[in-house]
């Protein structure tokens, strides 16, 4: 704390980014400085850095999947020196949406690591009513994953009631294997996810799910709500004609800017619902309750801790070999 200045992923525009010293945030009224332990990185931050995310902001320090141990905190200061995960979005309160409670459609939406500086730096300041202990049992990297479980626990929520029917999960990415997760709770018929790489099928199988190599073979299946999980724009069109007719399709985790040709009538003639989930606000306590009472296991979805100065390794194209989910250390925290 001596030292006003950090080490931040700054991203400067469409490809141009780099670690850079900046100086330490100072905490507006409200607000505590966290000093960020672990940081996941993301589709959506890939996005971020290569230019090809929907409506991104330059320029922006990325993050928003992280844990962190509490620097400042004039209001809560019994938070001081704790480990915390917290909320990352916080809603105007004002807007037409948040009136009507539609507070992830929020017109005037904060949110860490896209309109405020995130987490991807060695410290980072958010309101501190966002912030929840993070519980001893769960480790810095699980508590990454706390934030792509509040987005599946929105997905499950959107959709139809899955208890009694069958599920299909397209993409076993970390979104895809936590909706699976979460369907089996909730008690569905079967929930099977498509998958092309095998390494990921077979955490699909840990993970008590069924499996399938492709699309087209969990198009025979026909379950009555799919999810899709899988980023790809190409895909809903192949995806909806995989679903059954009369059935539900949920598309999360999308956030890119790629068209894609698609017939309407693919919708009409098999009375297709269409959902749009977009993030997981105040899901947080309920995310910590699955993963605390053991519904949801985060543990094998997570892979090796790298040195944040490592950060541009998410951008090779490691195939089949990719991690799920690469959570950062940035080696601040652990002196406070
Ligand atoms: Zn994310
Ligand atoms: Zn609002």
């Amino acid at each position: 704390m001596s030292d006003p200045d950090m080490l931040a992923l700054v991203v400067r525009g469409p490809k141009e980014h780099a670690l850079e010293r900046i100086p330490m945030p100072v905490p507006a009224p409200g607000e505590a400085l966290v000093a960020v332990t672990h940081v996941a990185v993301c589709g959506t931050d890939l996005r971020l850095l290569r230019g090809t995310l929907h409506d991104a902001d330059y320029p922006v320090i990325p993050g928003h999947e992280w844990t962190g141990r509490v620097l400042e905190a004039p209001d809560r200061p019994e938070l001081v020196g704790k480990t915390v995960v917290g909320d990352g979005i916080t809603p105007c309160r004002q807007c037409e949406r948040c009136a009507e409670g539609g507070y992830n459609l929020c017109q005037d939406l904060d949110e860490v690591g896209f309109t405020r500086p995130g987490a991807f730096a060695e410290a980072f300041t958010i309101p501190a009513a966002n912030l929840q202990l993070l519980p001893d049992t769960l480790s810095g990297a699980e508590g990454c994953l706390l934030e792509p479980l509040c987005v599946a626990l929105h997905a499950v929520e959107r959709a139809p009631d899955v208890s009694g029917r069958s599920v299909g999960v397209i993409g076993a990415g970390t979104i895809g294997l936590l909706v699976g997760q979460l369907a089996l709770a909730a008690g569905a018929q079967s929930v099977t996810v498509a998958e092309p790489e095998e390494r990921r099928r077979r955490l699909a199988t840990e993970l008590g799910l069924d499996q399938v190599s492709s699309l087209a073979e969990l198009g025979k299946a026909l379950p009555e709500i799919v999810f899709d999980a899988t980023g790809v724009a190409s895909v809903f069109p192949d995806g909806l004609e995989a679903t059954r007719p009369g059935g539900a399709y949920v598309l999360v985790g999308y956030s890119g800017e790629e068209p894609t040709h698609f017939e309407p009538s693919a919708v009409m003639l098999r009375e297709v619902t269409v959902y749009g989930v977009l993030s997981g606000y105040g899901q947080l306590d309920k995310a910590l309750d699955m993963v605390v009472n053991g519904t949801v296991r985060l543990m094998p979805l997570l892979d090796e801790e790298l040195p944040m100065s490592d950060y541009r390794s998410v951008l090779e194209d490691r195939g089949g070999d990719a991690p799920l989910r690469t959570v950062f250390t940035t080696g601040a925290g652990q002196t406070v």
